[in-house]
């Protein structure tokens, strides 16, 4: 695995060496506060990392199963992996263009997992204690797992309506486990008081909370490049014409896009690089906003509320380099609402034998619309990400599909069901 050579700043490009990286744990730019990328040796990386090297490696070593088949372009460190990543890509039964790249086969049935897994080898690396997250709850899951395997304790912050399952494997995992009254952005707020309280109160330095939050720490998005990584060798070493992504915080697709710059450098790939297409919920759409707009940046999308859980950042800390990515990448941003993010679960389920997440269903919308408008042809070679196991959020859909189990049902109905009035 190489070395970190230095880390840079998305935004003003300022480096951090290696020796400041190595010596202590990194956060933001000290400059602008701009979220750091992990830059490596390309020209070491060149001769040290094969792309036919890397399936072999993988058949041969149970430590370079799953993500950590990449660990000759991921940071030098001992993974805290759960079988993380080299998730399936499935070939859509009706359009001959599309592949779903399955996330929910990840640990905790999400593509957190990835971000996850690598973020906390790195704070196990550190000797880093305590781990806080503020989260829309799949990041929470993915971390209280990731903790509990390396024996950290994580503090989870999160939006006291998620998903149930988010809350119960929180408690599982034994994390310390906080609902908040309101949205990721007041979880986020609290987490950074909470800190700024035990910094300022002589607490011990080992007793302090880290915050891993998504793009505030370089690792997450180190995790989640490997998602760009898989998607080009399962496509047997090519780009598809374009790529869905749901975006909350979109770490997956800047991570992509960062892996697609790697790969080109190490001659991985060649050709024109995939359209990025950005799915947001129409509840909660600050990205697909601002890009109509030909904004660089979002406003902070006031009264968030859509069932796509994952969906909910009002504000996403990258989304200047999201938006830029879109605009470079001649993609766009497209919002759903969630009566046709509802009707998308339930037609892939019963015409392909997917349930996605209601965040994967809003990319299968947006794509579902544009076969429809033309712009998108059935053959053009779509990667779709269904970003979680569509079981993750079987209360809410169930909630939305106005679902009981049928013994909660009122007793009193008269026989057939049919109810009349009094
Ligand atoms: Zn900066």
């Amino acid at each position: 695995m190489p070395r970190i050579a230095s880390l840079e700043c998305s935004r003003c490009h300022h480096h951090i060496p290696a020796a400041t990286v190595e010596a202590t744990p990194q956060t933001l730019c000290p400059v602008c506060a701009g979220s750091l990328y992990v830059r490596y040796d390309m020209d070491e990386l060149k001769r040290t990392a094969r792309r036919e090297d890397i399936a072999a490696r993988a058949a041969a070593s149970p430590a370079s199963l799953g993500m950590w088949r990449y660990a000759a372009v991921l940071p030098d460190a001992t993974p805290v992996t759960l079988g993380e990543g080299w998730t399936p890509i499935i070939h859509s039964k009706r359009y001959p263009g599309l592949y779903i790249k399955e996330e929910g086969a990840n640990p905790t049935g999400t593509f957190k997992a990835r971000g996850l897994s690598l973020a906390v080898t790195l704070a196990k690396h550190y000797g880093l204690q305590h781990l806080a997250v503020p989260s829309a709850g799949n990041a929470a899951g993915a971390l209280a797992a990731y903790a509990a395997a390396a024996g950290i304790k994580a503090h989870l912050f999160m939006p006291q309506d998620v998903p149930f399952a988010n809350y119960v494997e929180g408690v599982v995992y034994g994390a310390d486990v906080h609902l908040v009254d309101g949205l990721i952005s007041d979880a986020a707020r609290i987490v950074g008081e909470r800190i700024k309280q035990q910094k300022e109160s002589n607490t011990p330095a080992s007793e302090i909370w880290f915050d891993i939050s998504t793009l505030k720490e370089p690792y997450r998005i180190e995790g989640k490049k490997t998602m760009g990584y898989e998607l080009v060798e399962q496509l047997g070493w090519t780009y598809p014409d374009a790529v869905f992504y749901p975006t909350g915080g979109g770490v997956g697709l800047i991570g992509m896009w960062k892996a697609f710059d790697e790969m080109e450098q190490l001659g991985w790939v060649t050709g024109k690089r995939p359209k990025m297409y950005a799915l947001q919920a129409a509840g909660c759409a600050p990205i697909s906003t601002a890009f109509d707009q030909h904004k660089p940046t979002s406003e902070f999308f006031q009264n968030a509320d859509t069932f796509a859980a994952g969906l909910r950042v009002p504000k996403p800390y990258g989304d200047y380099i999201i938006l830029d990515i879109l605009q470079q990448s001649g993609g766009k941003a497209i919002a759903s609402d969630d009566a046709t993010i509802l009707q998308s679960i339930l037609d892939y389920a019963r015409h392909e034998g997917i349930f996605l997440s209601p965040e994967g269903a809003a990319a299968t919308a947006a794509y579902d619309q544009l076969l429809n408008s033309g712009e998108l042809k059935p053959t053009d070679k779509v990667v779709l990400f269904n970003t979680g196991a569509g079981l993750k959020y079987t209360d809410m859909t169930a909630e939305a599909m106005h679902l009981r189990r049928p013994n909660t049902l009122p007793t009193s109905l008269p026989v057939g069901g049919i109810i009349t009035p009094q």
